[in-house]
């Protein structure tokens, strides 16, 4: 079992699959200049999936994939046909998720759900073209709109939706964005905006908070809170009474650490016992030296061993990570 120093079991393993992207969401990525990892540090399909693999045999039973944008991979069926063929400790097969902006989904939609991808959270921050081309850098709504529309009619249901609003840009879209996805049968959930971005844009002071979030949704809602959150980052909601529901991830005021149970792997083979924390233990170096598996196993075991108990944003002398979210994985 992966358990860290405080008791927390960690079964949930996030891997990024590139730093790499088709979008350059201003809350994510800068416009121009990011320093993209060089191809040869990047961990190959074997190498991925056999420091998957150990993490499975160590505890791991769900993964999700992610990057940068992970449909960018030009092997990413194999990568979620290999992860979906694995068993965990459980004796069940392990769950693969991903987490996409849905650029690529007309054609890979449906290759991924024969492969094995069991569900899919899409990125969608406004219903509005001209925002969509403020907020992501490119002029790709319609492509996403197609996208998401891939993944409904592939069969990925629930279909999940992230949005991320930023004051004076899409915080009026609140209510409209779940209006048409309750209307569409998809779970919306609100992500607050985090200390992670590339460009530095983020101030806690411009940050639309979740209480701030669910004032806004309850002016046209009726919102009941779901009990059994469990290890899951939203808080999830029934929306005029169910089925459909609405979700609340508000990992800055009203951090989820701890219960976390999740580790991430780096494209480059780096593995983070949290998004924000600011050291990361080396898997790749490692492996290409030829260390066992049982070595590989130890080195994850140090690294939940410096999982701190939380992620420390609001506390005084906080630094965000030298990583942009971008890198490590969302
Ligand atoms: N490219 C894919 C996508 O956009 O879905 C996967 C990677 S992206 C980094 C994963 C998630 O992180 C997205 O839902 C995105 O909205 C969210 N995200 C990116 N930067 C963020 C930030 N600074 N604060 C909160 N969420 C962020
Ligand atoms: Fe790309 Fe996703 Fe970041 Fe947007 S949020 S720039 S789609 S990685």
């Amino acid at each position: 079992m992966l358990t860290d120093s405080y008791g927390r079991v960690h079964r949930d393993l996030r891997v990024s699959l590139t730093d790499r992207c088709n979008l350059r969401c201003t809350y994510c990525m800068p416009a121009e200049g990011v320093p993209w990892t060089p191809t040869p540090e990047l961990l190959t399909t074997d190498e991925l999936l056999r420091i998957v693999d150990t993490a499975v045999s160590a505890g791991i039973t769900e993964v999700r994939l992610t990057g940068g944008e992970p449909l960018l991979r030009p092997d990413i069926v194999d990568v979620v046909r290999g992860i979906a063929s694995m068993t965990s400790n459980d004796g069940e097969p392990v769950e693969v998720s991903m987490t996409t902006n849905a650029l690529r989904l007309p054609r890979l939609a449906e290759p991924l759900k024969e492969a094995g991808l069991a569900r899919v959270n899409i990125s969608l921050d406004t219903l509005r073209p001209d925002r969509f081309q403020q907020m992501a850098r490119r002029d790709r709504f319609d492509d996403t709109m197609t996208g998401i529309a891939a993944a409904d009619a592939a069969g990925f249901h629930p279909l999940k939706l992230n949005t991320v609003l930023l004051r004076g840009v899409n915080d009026d879209e609140a209510a409209d964005l779940l209006r048409w996805s309750v209307e569409r049968g998809y779970e919306l959930r609100f992500i607050e905006q985090m200390p992670l971005d590339g460009g530095h844009i983020w101030q806690r002071s411009e940050m639309i908070t979740g209480a701030e979030i669910l004032a806004m949704l309850r002016e046209e809602f009726e919102l009941t809170e779901m009990p059994g959150r469990g290890a899951a980052p939203a808080e999830r909601f029934l929306v005029d009474g169910g089925p459909s529901t609405v979700g609340v991830i508000a990992s800055v005021t009203m951090p989820f650490c701890g219960a976390c149970d999740r580790l991430r792997l780096t494209a480059d083979g780096q593995l983070r016992s949290c998004l924000f924390a600011r050291g990361e233990t080396d898997l790749r170096t490692p492996l290409r030296d030829g260390s066992s598996e049982e070595e590989i196993t130890a080195l994850i075991h140090a690294c939940l061993a410096s999982k701190l108990p939380g992620h420390g944003i609001n506390e005084p002398g906080f630094l965000q990570p030298p990583r942009p979210m971008s890198a490590i994985g969302g």
